[in-house]
């Protein structure tokens, strides 16, 4: 009686903790592939159906098991570990520690086909939502199959939760080239819905399986990287640009041979072609960083794999210069000044020669800085001349005088001793931020407008646990927004002034800033970073021309916060010429 207790115990328990670990069907074919690697397989095969949620099935040529081991691992569970809620997070967060045989298992049909290639020949065994409904000796090679079956037909909840097939089938797919790219000496064989989407035969290095993956124009446009410091090495391949792609997929990094997405890798990589590549497009990029066990914490997770780096601010400078030295033929130099211009544009830029309606815009923007930055991130502007001291008295601004906007760059002012050449994006952001501050500080919120269609927004649970902690501050100033199964988001509802954002930059910029600054701990300094970067993101870009009803409005409004002559950064607003002085320079009296 207590043996049959304790089973039903099991089986629940393994149920909830696959409900934490078996996120969707790309969990499943990560597990599967990893296990087969781990079994020293040469040759693996994988088929999906429906973007796996009616079929995944991971052959490979590797050990197998025995008999008794067959049972054994799907029997394996960490039970004795989760004693609590939070050790369910726990558990999301460190992997499967050895369980997601039996989690799979319980949450699909499983059937596991395995054999060590001996005498004592195969072992079937069926397994449905955690129950064994069968088991027998095969015939069978040395090798193991395991097919999962139906997804979560136990758990309708979490079926509702995944998304369309198209969706799965590109993680998976995704997934995959991950894997293939880091074990070279693999043969794949991926199918979905019967088609072979790609075949890498076993080759001897990366670059022959990227031959074996990508098509000929990415081939040639790659570029070695190679580049150590210390025990720390970074290799793989980039593409020239003008090479990109509109998303980050195309950066597929690897940190001591495991696939990984991690923060401070990707702003290294972005920042090795700052002025190469557009704003808001991804190089090409296939990066393997090798540095001592010891250094790293790699913290897998089924979705985004994430990193802890020990030395973060190396790791940072060796992939920033690897890249660059690639790319230019010399390591990064930062200037010591200004982070803005780093090296000049190339001549012969072709992105920039076919000028947009509207341009990237290029100011406050900040890549994601390794932790502890040491540079200040913004300095002032130089400026043409010394500015003229600037009286405070209110109506300051909205008595200026408009002359227009300068396409692409400034707005021009003037009144009767000056020309004051204003920077309408700072203008905005400075407004914008006291705005947001004072709707903060006395609850009341900015207007509202309602999304037609709610977005959804996902993250990993690390990220994800910083912006929940945030839900309240965004609230605040007029986001509608709530949290969304285990850590994703669903955004209704926008600060009407903040017009039609690309949400998924927006708060992928708020999570970076709670990431970097959440972690010194000081809540009113993330609160100040978080406003400062939403006025940022919500500003008129620089390259948006102005009206001169919309410059009157940013007159007034900069009068209305109190004539404040810098934006949150600390950069100036705007900037003043005498008029004696110009009258001097054009030889007037
Ligand atoms: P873990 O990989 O963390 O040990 P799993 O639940 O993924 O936990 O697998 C349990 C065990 O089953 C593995 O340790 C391994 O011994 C065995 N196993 C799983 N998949 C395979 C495979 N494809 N080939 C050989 N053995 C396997
Ligand atoms: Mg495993």
């Amino acid at each position: 009686m207590a043996t049959r207790i304790h089973i039903l115990d099991e089986r629940v328990i393994n149920r909830i903790a696959a409900g934490e670990v078996v996120e969707r069907p790309v969990s499943i074919v990560k597990e599967l592939l990893e296990n087969s690697i781990d079994a020293g397989a040469t040759s693996i095969q994988i088929d999906i159906e429906n973007g796996g949620k009616k079929l995944v099935r991971v052959r490979d040529d590797g050990s197998g098991m025995g008999h008794d081991d067959a049972f054994l691992a799907l029997e394996r569970h960490a039970t004795s570990k989760l004693r609590s809620e939070k050790d369910l997070v726990g558990v999301a967060t460190m992997g499967f520690r050895g369980e997601a045989l039996a989690s799979i298992a319980s949450v699909s049909k499983l059937k596991l086909m395995t054999s060590e290639g001996t005498k004592e020949g195969g072992t079937e065994i069926i397994i449905e939502g955690g129950v064994q409904r069968g088991a027998k000796r095969i015939g069978m090679g040395r090798g193991t199959v395991i097919e999962v079956r139906n997804l979560f037909f136990n758990v309708p909840v979490r079926r509702k939760f995944l998304k369309k097939n198209q969706t799965e089938t590109a993680h998976i797919h995704e997934a995959v080239t991950r894997f293939a790219l880091a074990h070279p000496a693999v043969g794949f064989n991926y199918r979905e819905d019967g088609k072979v989407k790609i075949a890498p035969p076993p080759g001897k290095s990366t670059l022959d399986r990227i031959r074996a993956l990508y098509s000929k124009d990415v081939r040639e446009s790659l570029i070695e990287v190679d580049r150590s410091f210390e025990e720390y090495r970074i290799h793989g391949y980039v593409a020239r640009p003008p090479y990109a792609k509109s998303n980050m997929r195309s950066v597929l990094t690897f940190v001591n041979g495991r696939s990984v997405r991690d923060r401070l890798i990707n702003s290294a990589i972005g920042r090795a072609f700052t002025n190469l590549i557009e704003r808001g497009r991804y190089p090409l990029a296939i990066l393997f960083l090798e540095l001592p066990p010891e250094d790293v914490d790699v913290n897998v997770h089924p979705q985004k794999a994430e990193v802890r780096f020990v030395r973060p601010r190396d790791v940072h400078e060796l992939i920033v210069d690897g890249v660059h030295e690639a790319l230019t033929g010399a390591p990064f130099r930062a200037p010591p000044g200004p982070p803005e211009p780093i090296w000049p544009k190339p001549p012969t830029d072709p992105l920039h020669k076919h000028l947009r309606e509207d341009p990237p815009p290029r100011e406050h923007r900040r890549d994601p800085e390794p932790p502890e930055p040491q540079r200040p991130m913004e300095l002032p502007r130089p400026q043409p001349s010394q500015p003229a001291v600037m009286g405070n008295e209110p109506g300051r601004f909205s008595s200026l005088g408009i002359v227009g906007g300068i396409p692409g760059s400034f707005v021009v002012l003037y009144d009767d001793k000056e020309l004051v050449v204003m920077d309408h994006h700072a203008a905005h952001e400075r407004i914008l931020f006291e705005d947001l501050k004072a709707a903060e500080r006395k609850g009341e919120s900015f207007e509202i407008q309602d999304l037609l269609i709610p977005r959804l927004l996902e993250y990993s649970p690390v990220e994800a646990r910083a912006l929940a902690a945030q839900l309240d501050l965004l609230r605040a100033v007029g986001f509608r927004v709530e949290e969304f199964g285990e850590s994703d988001f669903i955004v209704k509802g926008v600060p009407s002034r903040f017009g039609n954002p690309d949400l998924e930059q927006l708060f992928g910029s708020l999570v970076d800033v709670m990431l970097n600054t959440g972690v010194k701990g000081d809540p009113e300094t993330l609160k100040e970073e978080l406003l400062k970067d939403l006025a940022c993101k919500a500003a008129v870009k620089e390259s948006s021309p102005l009206q001169p009803r919309e410059i009157r409005a940013i007159l007034k409004d900069l009068d209305r916060i109190g004539s404040l002559e810098t934006c949150p950064h600390g950069r100036p607003i705007v900037t003043r010429f005498r008029l004696d002085e110009i009258r001097k320079k054009l030889g007037r009296k």
